[in-house]
């Protein structure tokens, strides 16, 4: 990599997506500068370490963002929309993880190994993709280049509980130590119903059409990251006890008729995905959360031939949320900057 030296803010520093951020800018040898950390005023005066190196975490004020190169946001949206235009007035390029700019046609969405050419925009925003969104286009993409575009989608995810931070994993772990000692559950904080040994078919509020608003990023995050604006996808959004790395199945169809061997070659053949697909051998292969959990890569397996839809594929992709669907994405992104 031949960047000169950059001063990195990342906005949500002591956050599961901002830990994650740090390892990734350490392992990728990203060139900085300077490491500007800042949380909540909860964080602040907190020490983290970068490269060997104590740093103090800062209060995020409206201030914070001066001499800043490239301002990476992982604080929730709504802590995007009030200090991501600050970031930017102080001449920042911000990388934003949530949600809050991802829909605006001036800020462009990307996952760099898709579509790292996409238009810069005015907005001095760039957008990360939602995690489930990017860990499915991952395997999705390939095939929709092999296979004359991808037309439709039909998906159901299992996502793990620390795609709600470190919240989530807090409710799972309290619920199954109160199980196991034969204890009342604890409150609830994060999820709707108990997550402990139990699936929940909600992530996300509820929209008017019966989806949540999780499964329809799948939709239109999908459009606008492929250039598909007719591209149609009806997802079912799953939490499941899982502590990392969300998994999707899903059934595609394309334009022309898919072939599975095609296929394998054409995921294989693409940066940052790969197959795992052996069902046949003594051991069946195929991934699982645990084998993607602090890789980089995307996993792919259960390549078939659809038997209810025309020139379609089922298969399932699993990949480490809080890490290419968050963390490694938005350090990808920084540097093709
Ligand atoms: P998290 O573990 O709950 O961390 C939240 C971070 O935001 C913490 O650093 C927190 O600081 C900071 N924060 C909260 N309120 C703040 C405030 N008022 N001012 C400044 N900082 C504040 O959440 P996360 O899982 O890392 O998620 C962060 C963002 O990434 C969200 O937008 C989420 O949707 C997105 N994302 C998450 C995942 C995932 O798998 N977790 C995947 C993709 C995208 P304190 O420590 O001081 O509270």
């Amino acid at each position: 990599m031949s960047q000169s030296p950059k001063h990195l803010a990342i906005a949500g520093a002591t956050g599961a997506v901002g830990i994650e951020i740090l390892k990734c800018l350490e392992q990728r040898d990203f060139p900085v500068s300077q490491l500007t950390l800042l949380a909540s005023a909860r964080s602040a005066g907190k020490k983290l370490t970068f490269r060997g190196e104590e740093i103090e975490v800062k209060e995020l004020t409206p201030d914070s963002f001066e001499g800043v190169d490239i301002a990476l946001f992982s604080a929730g949206g709504g802590i995007s929309e009030t200090f991501a235009p600050h970031a930017v007035a102080a001449g920042a390029i911000v990388v934003d993880n949530s949600s809050a700019f991802r829909m605006q046609e001036d800020v462009p969405l990307i996952v760099p190994e898709i579509n790292p050419g996409d238009a810069p925009g005015t907005s001095g925003i760039i957008a990360n993709p939602n995690c489930t969104t990017i860990v499915s286009l991952m395997a999705l993409n390939p095939m929709h280049k092999a296979f004359g575009g991808i037309k439709s989608i039909i998906a159901s995810s299992y996502q793990a509980v620390s795609g709600s931070g470190a919240q989530g994993i807090a409710e799972l772990e309290a619920q199954v130590d109160a199980i196991a000692k034969g204890e009342p559950l604890p409150d609830r904080n994060v999820y709707p119903c108990q997550i402990a040994f139990n699936v929940i078919p909600q992530v996300d509020k509820f929209q008017e059409n019966g989806y949540t608003k999780e499964e329809m990023k799948m939709h239109f995050e999908g459009q606008k990251i492929l250039h598909a604006p007719d591209l149609k996808a009806s997802v079912t959004c799953v939490r499941v006890p899982v502590y990392r790395s969300h998994a999707v199945s899903i059934t595609a169809v394309f334009n022309d008729k898919p072939d599975v061997a095609a296929a394998r070659a054409a995921i294989d053949a693409a940066p940052g995905v790969r197959v795992v697909d052996n069902p046949f051998a003594d051991t069946p292969e195929f991934p699982t959360p645990l084998d993607c959990t602090d890789g980089d890569d995307c996993l792919v397996g259960r390549i078939r031939e659809d038997l209810v839809l025309d020139n379609a594929l089922t298969f399932w992709v699993v990949g480490d949320q809080v890490r290419k669907g968050a963390a490694l994405n938005a350090v990808q992104i920084a540097e093709l900057l």
